[in-house]
């Protein structure tokens, strides 16, 4: 049978819940489809750092900081709207710390942390004295240390459970184990719906919130966007005491290793990813310990090399962890874009299709913001930030969207085949 919506929404991560949730909430008929369960996918494999601290001045910052501010009130406001029904989202504004640990790593993270400042961010330089008191348990072998009290953490699936649950509330459906097979168009190559595996859904707008399968989900309704997946592993400990670790702490390097959009650097393992130290608490006790970053398709194998390496990190970051116990290692796929920015907005290739996706390692904390500029650009509202550095067809993308370079799931030659 054949179903209507204003807006059919594919995928149920945390970025097509945030925007199910404010369409909903502007009194649209949302469906979410998913071809598996809601937040099972990249969402379930993200740490839930929601950052400024590790963004160069730009869009992404600026899409960073309508995110901390917007996520207080989100918090609040699903409070409000699911009573008891709200699942623990742990957020917690605990703060990140961020540090060098050589000469030259300290001159990068003080020019860093000062270019950040002249946009209002809050990066305040902490004297070498006083991070013991900070971070009592880190290592005194740091060259400096920033201190961005703005970010904050959430836990991410039950972040994405809790905005689908408020999007239900206003009115979504949503429709797991249902999955997009390709458009429905009409005479002028407009789309007017999807093939799902449950049938055809009719509706003028379909927004592409697939996460690191956007890129195939565009191909498949016929305006391909260069989204590729990027590997990332994570290690976690037994349960330590509260306070072992009290802020997101992570070094300095992890910035380079962020906006890294591919190549090789002096920091791959053998198997040649990028690794950076991030060690942080969460509310059960456990510490996470990650991460890296690889062009490896969606091969879905745990590497050894890559999680000895980023033991290896983090123990110097924390000598006390050599003696914690890792209970187990996971990894997900971010969703990676060449240039290192989303893709949000309208596809003029294909009128009805939008896309909000791209967001690599930064789709927990961004959600918020970028489901609150959808919402603005498709009801022509005035944008929480400026939207066209994150429109589909930009620039940036050109060679990539056109090429179809960056429009793959292969691994990058380079990568070692395990
Ligand atoms: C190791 C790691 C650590 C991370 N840490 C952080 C962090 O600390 N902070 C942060 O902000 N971000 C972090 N991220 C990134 C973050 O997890 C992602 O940016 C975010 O989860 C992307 O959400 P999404 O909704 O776009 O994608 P997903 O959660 O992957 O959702 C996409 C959905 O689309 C569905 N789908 C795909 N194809 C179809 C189809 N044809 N039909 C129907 N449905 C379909 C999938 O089933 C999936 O449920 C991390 C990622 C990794 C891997």
């Amino acid at each position: 049978m054949a179903v209507r919506a204003d807006i059919v929404v594919i995928g149920a991560g945390i970025i097509g819940a945030a925007c199910a949730r404010e369409l909903a909430g502007a009194e649209c008929s949302v469906t979410v489809l998913d071809r598996a369960a809601a937040a099972s996918a990249t969402t379930a494999h993200g740490e839930g750092n929601i950052l400024v601290s590790d963004k160069a001045p730009g869009p992404e910052l600026d899409l960073a900081r309508a995110s901390v501010r917007l996520w207080p009130q989100a918090v609040a406001e699903l409070g409000e709207e699911l009573g008891p029904r709200l699942p623990d989202i742990e957020w917690d504004r605990k703060g990140g710390l961020v540090v060098a640990t050589t000469a030259a790593g300290a001159a990068g993270l003080g020019a860093f942390a000062r270019e950040q400042r002249q946009t209002g961010v809050d990066a305040q330089p902490v004297d070498l004295g006083d991070v013991p008191g900070l971070e009592p348990n880190l290592s005194r072998d740091i060259t400096a240390a920033v201190r961005y009290p703005e970010d904050a953490q959430v836990q991410p699936v039950a972040a994405a459970e809790a905005l689908l649950a408020s999007a239900r509330t206003r009115g979504a459906r949503v429709r797991q184990a249902t999955a997009v097979l390709g458009p429905i168009r009409d005479r002028s190559g407009a789309l007017r719906g999807v093939h799902t595996t449950a049938g055809p859904w009719h509706t003028p707008v379909v927004l592409n919130a697939a996460g690191p399968w956007a890129g195939r989900v565009a191909r498949l309704l016929g305006a391909p966007v260069p989204v590729r997946p990027r590997r990332g592993m994570v290690l976690v400990t037994a349960r330590v005491p509260p306070w072992t670790v009290r802020h997101k702490v992570y070094d300095a390097d992890y910035v380079a290793t962020v906006a890294d959009t591919g190549g090789e650097s002096e920091e791959t393992t053998a198997s040649g990813a990028l690794t950076s130290s991030v060690v942080e608490s969460t509310a059960a006790g456990p510490l996470l310990v990650g991460s890296s970053r690889r062009h490896v398709g969606f091969d879905d194998r745990l590497r050894v090399d890559v999680l000895a390496r980023i033991a290896a990190k983090a123990v110097r970051l924390f000598p006390g962890l050599a003696d914690v116990p890792v209970i187990r290692a996971y990894g997900g796929f971010r969703p990676g874009v060449p240039d290192h920015l989303p893709i949000i907005g309208p596809d003029e290739r294909v009128p009805g299709l939008w896309h909000a996706t791209g967001h690599e390692g930064a789709g927990i904390g961004l959600s918020v913001a970028t489901a609150r500029l959808i919402r603005q650009m498709i009801l022509e509202e005035p944008p929480v930030v400026d939207p066209r550095p994150f429109r589909p067809l930009r620039p940036g993308l050109a060679a990539a969207t056109s090429t179809g370079a960056g429009d793959t799931d292969r691994p990058t030659s380079s990568s070692a085949s395990p």
